[in-house]
């Protein structure tokens, strides 16, 4: 009689998310970001339009929010708020 392979539980890899809450139906969302990545010259370029140190781009990419979304619940589309440039944070994005 063969043995049984234990099953194990799948691992699962988690990832940058922005969660909302639907106006609508008030569903709880999560939509993936948008991923942009920056060559090491541009890295330069953001880091003295910026003024900081090219150090800050190191990763070369950067994640940002969708311009839409939708609810997974009523299906219901939105547009997304620009982001408010933060007190001192010299990336400003929006
Ligand atoms: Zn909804």
């Amino acid at each position: 009689m063969a043995k049984k392979r234990k099953k194990s539980n799948p691992k699962v890899n988690l990832h940058l998310a922005f969660g909302w809450k639907c106006p609508k139906c008030s569903q709880r969302n999560f939509t993936d970001g948008i991923f942009i990545e920056f060559s090491p010259d541009e890295q330069k370029m953001m880091a003295a339009e910026y003024g900081c140190h090219p150090s800050q781009f190191a990763t070369g990419q950067i994640i940002t929010k969708p311009e839409a979304v939708q609810c997974s619940k009523c299906n219901k589309d939105f547009k997304v708020k620009p982001d408010k440039p933060h007190g001192n944070d010299p990336t400003g994005w929006e």
